[in-house]
Parts: structure tokens; sequence; C-alpha cells
């Protein structure tokens, strides 16, 4: 784009959505050209902020006849570099964030109707008061916004139970490339009258259309939510333990997560006052000594949801756990007692992701595979990993009831042994950088040798294009790039992602 398409282009943009709503300052746009983890640096041009879906269109169609390039952008939470712009400085950013309606509740229907600007955070308070629940849960829920939850199409901790953001979802209301508005926005259960056009723009990552509003899939509030954290001694035994609670709660097993000793040993070493606090309410159930927290072992956070009442579920749980005591196949466990434990518990969690990002840099892999081969690859993967970096940290945590491992790698420690913060970081930054390449490598080729996927439910973004142009097919590769010239022949969404 010239510098004087550029200047129309803004000029326009003005008249369609007001000053305030269209900003240039170099103070207004650098926080929105930075990705979560700081890892993608880029330059815009400007960020505007639309308010409905016709302003939308509207700028869409600006953006085709100047050539602008345009660059989704939702919570800014997403963790492959998808919402950052290139270092052009030509790249328009647009927020979709200020599409803030509530178009419809139906609880008849179980649904409900947003704009995609609406926070995870708020859809979940919003069926909560509809006395319902939509599962749909992560880390970043309070800046997530459901538009960028369903162009990644996002996972996070239901999803064993529920399903992820595409099976959540029963109607997207799109601006397509060109700047029409489709309205999908019908609810409907059964729909096969052709192309699914849904399904396409669900995970395409802002570059095939813009999610401007959605139809969500809301269920009945489960009476007891209750939460395990349990020790194994191996990832092998965290799968015989999923096996059992399958066979025995089959659809009230609704979350099954995995946190090697290491990942969180992180968050001991960074929120020693998270850990604390797990430790306290943990400590409490155990009545004082909790070893669970102190000591370096793998574990487990279970959790089961009851439709009759928290006894039922605590009950659950501890049949379950009786049992895989019974057979050896677990250690020590805490079965919490209150929701205020359960959270404690899930808070452990959910720091792994922002302790790590406390640590420094770390290669991110985001992996899927069979269950069958899950532990397979975890154990030769380990050991191929300490032969080829002796020293290094497996952060290996996740959504392992779905089988997606977040098999993160940290600098060795002793690299940075009484080092300052600072000191640390840059020691960590240039380890991770000297070897990304060829640990990424190791582990993919792992992943696509187990018949697995590179990118479970964070997306390629920029992050793993690559990587995904290097081990997909051809004729895959060839499919979706004739599906993106259909559907954006001038390359104004999103150029540069994913494809
Ligand atoms: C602490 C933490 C924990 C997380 N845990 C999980 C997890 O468990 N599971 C998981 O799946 N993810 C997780 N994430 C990643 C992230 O929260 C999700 O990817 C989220 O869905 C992104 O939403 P967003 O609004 O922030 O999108 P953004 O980051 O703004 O954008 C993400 C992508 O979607 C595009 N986009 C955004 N909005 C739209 C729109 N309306 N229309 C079209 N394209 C759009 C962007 O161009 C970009 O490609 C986590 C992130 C953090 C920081």
């Amino acid at each position: 784009m010239s510098t004087s398409n550029n200047a129309l282009f803004l000029e326009q943009a003005v008249q369609l959505l007001g000053e305030r709503a269209v900003k240039t300052a170099l103070s207004d746009l650098e926080p929105y050209c930075v990705d979560w983890r700081k890892r993608f640096f880029g330059k815009a041009a400007a960020i505007l902020y639309p308010r409905t879906t016709e302003q939308v269109a509207g700028v869409v169609c600006l953006a085709n006849q100047h050539g602008v390039a345009l660059v989704p952008q939702g919570g800014n939470t997403g963790l492959s570099g998808g919402a950052t712009p290139d270092a052009s400085g030509t790249q328009v950013i647009l927020s979709l964030s200020r599409l803030q309606a509530v178009r419809h509740q139906d609880p008849a229907n179980k649904t409900l109707t947003v704009e995609a600007g609406v926070t995870l955070k708020q859809v979940q308070e919003l069926a909560d008061g509809m006395q319902l629940l939509f599962p749909l849960s992560l880390g970043a829920e309070g800046s997530a916004t459901i538009g960028g939850n369903l162009a990644t199409n996002a996972g996070g901790t239901g999803v064993l139970r529920y399903g992820n953001a595409r099976d959540l979802c029963l109607g997207v209301e799109v601006v397509s490339a060109s700047g029409e508005i489709w309205n999908g926005l019908r609810g409907l259960r059964k729909d096969n009258t052709g192309y699914d056009l849904r399904d396409l723009f669900i995970g395409s990552e802002g570059t095939l259309g813009l999610i401007t509003a959605a139809v969500l899939k809301l269920f009945p509030k489960p009476a007891g939510v209750m939460t395990a954290l349990i020790q194994v001694a191996s990832p092998r035994h965290a799968f015989e333990l999923l096996q059992l609670a399958q066979a025995k709660c089959d659809a009230a097993l609704t979350g099954f997560e995995y946190m090697s000793a290491e990942s969180t040993q992180v968050v001991i070493d960074h929120f020693p006052e998270v850990a604390r606090h797990g430790a306290q309410i943990i400590g409490g159930i155990l009545g004082g000594n909790n070893s669970m927290v102190a000591e370096r072992s793998d574990s487990v956070l279970m959790e089961i949801s009851h439709p009759e009442s928290e006894s039922a579920a605590t009950s659950m749980l501890e049949t379950v756990i009786g049992q895989a005591l019974d057979q050896q196949i677990v250690g020590d466990a805490i079965v919490a007692q209150s929701i205020a434990q359960s959270s404690a518990l899930w808070h452990l969690r959910e720091a792994i992701t922002l302790a790590a990002a406390e640590d420094g840099a770390q290669v991110k892999l985001d992996i899927a595979l069979p269950l069958s081969r899950l532990v397979t690859f975890i154990d030769q993967v380990n050991r191929e990993m300490l032969a080829a970096f002796p020293g290094v940290r497996l952060h290996n945590f996740g959504h392992f009831g779905d089988g997606n491992l977040h098999y993160n790698i940290g600098a060795p420690q002793h690299l940075a042994a009484g080092k300052s913060v600072q000191e640390r970081r840059a020691i960590y930054l240039d380890y991770i950088q000297t070897h990304e390449e060829a640990i990424r490598r190791l582990v993919h080729d792992r992943v696509m040798a187990m018949n697995g996927s590179i990118s479970a439910e964070h997306g390629l973004g920029q992050l793993r294009k690559a990587e995904a142009w290097r081990l997909k097919s051809p004729v895959e590769l060839a499919l979706m790039k004739r599906i993106k010239q259909a559907l954006d022949p001038n390359g104004i969404l999103n150029p540069g992602k994913v494809l």
C-alpha cells in the first residue's frame, strides 16, 4: 500500500467511524503491535474500532478500494502471533473488541447470541444468569473475546466433555473479504443444506472473513463440580488413571489435566504466593503437611461435574481415586471439599502459563496425538530431548484427556545460576534462539510420525506457519490456498498468517 492510499483510507475511515475510533499515535498502537508472549513485534499504520457489523463491512470495502491489509484483533491473547501486524508499518489493525451487543438470549433453545467483542468471561456470566452453562474455559478468559475464541477454534479445559469452540457454536455472522455481511445466526443443531460455511470461518484465524457475532450453545449447569489433585509417578500412570476415570464417570469427567513436575516447579519458583495459597488450602484438607506441592512429582488435576450435588461429585471423585490407589496407579491425592478449594487447585494449573512467561523464553509447542500414542510419545521425546539438549527443562502440561500437550522446553537452569532477573532472561533467550529450530523439528517430526498435529488449539498464526508448510501434504496446502484465493482474492485479510 502506498502512503497516499494509506492516507486516503484513513481519511475515509474517520468519516465512517468517527475520529475517536481511528487511532494512529504510536502510544495508542504499541500495545496492540506485540503479541501476549512478547515474541512478535510489528508496526501498524492505525488501529480501527468499529462498533457495528455495518461499520466493519464499510471498513473492509474501503480496504479493498485502497489495497489496505487488515489484521483482525480481539483481546490480543492469542499465542501464535496471529493478531500481530507485520513490520512494514502499512497494515491496519481492525479491532473487533467494541462489538459488544448481546443480541439474543434464548433459554428454551439453550443459546446465546453475542457480538464478537464480548469477552469469554462475560459470556460465561451471561449464561450463568440464564441458569445455564457456557463451558469454554481458558486462562485468558477475562480478556479473550468470543470472536477470537472462534477464529482460533480455542480449546481450554472443558473439551473432554463439551468439545472446543467449534462444537460450542451453532452459527456465525461474518463480514466477507469483499465487505458483504453473511448472517448465519440461526442457532440450529441440524442444518445439512450444502457446504458448512460456519466451519470454514471457525479456526481460520482472521484470514477468510471477520466474525462479527455468534450463536453459542449452552448446557444445563451441573449441580456439583469438584476437583482433585492427584500425584502420579509417570505419564503412563496418568493415562491409566484417565482410562479408569472414563470407565467409571463417563460424561461426568469434565477435566483431566496433566502437569509434569517441572511445570509445577516453575509456579513454585516464580509465583510462590500461588503455590503457598494452594498449599494452605490443600494443607487444610490434609491437616497441615502437604507433600504434593512441596515435592517434585507429576500430577493430574481431575474434575467431575455431577447433575445432582457437590457431595455426589466429591463422592464420585473419591470412588475413582480409591480404586486407583488400590490398583497402585496413583500416589497421594487431595479431593477439594468446596468450590474455593477447587478454584485454588485450578489456579495452580492456570498459573503455569503465567509463571513460564515470567521465567523467560521457552520453545512453546502445542501438540495433539491419538490418546493411544501419547505416553509413548512423551517417554520417547523426553528421552531424545534430554540426550540432544542436556539440562533443558520439560515444562509439559496440558489437556491430557484430549491428547493435547503443551510440550514446552525451557533453557537449562544452571546457565543462569546466580544471575539477576535481566541477565537470566537474556541468557535463556539466547539459548532458546540458538536451539529453537532444532528442538521444534525434533518434536514435530515425532508428532507427525505418530499421526499427530503440530497445533492442537493455538493455531498457526505466524509462529507455526513455516512448520505447517514443511509438514502438511502438498494436496492439503493446495486446497487451503484455493479456499483463501476464492474467499479473499485481494489478500487483504491477515496476510502472512496461516498461509
Ligand atoms: C494465559 C493464557 C492461557 C491460554 N489458554 C488457552 C487454552 O487453554 N486454550 C486455548 O485454545 N487457548 C488458550 N490461550 C490462547 C488465547 O486465549 C486464545 O487463542 C483466544 O481464543 C484468543 O482470543 P482473542 O480475542 O484474544 O484473539 P486475538 O489474540 O486477538 O486473535 C487471535 C486470532 O484470531 C483472529 N481474530 C480475532 N478476532 C477475530 C474476529 N472477530 N474475526 C476474525 N478473526 C479474528 C486474529 O486475527 C488472530 O489470528 C491462552 C492464552 C493465554 C494468554
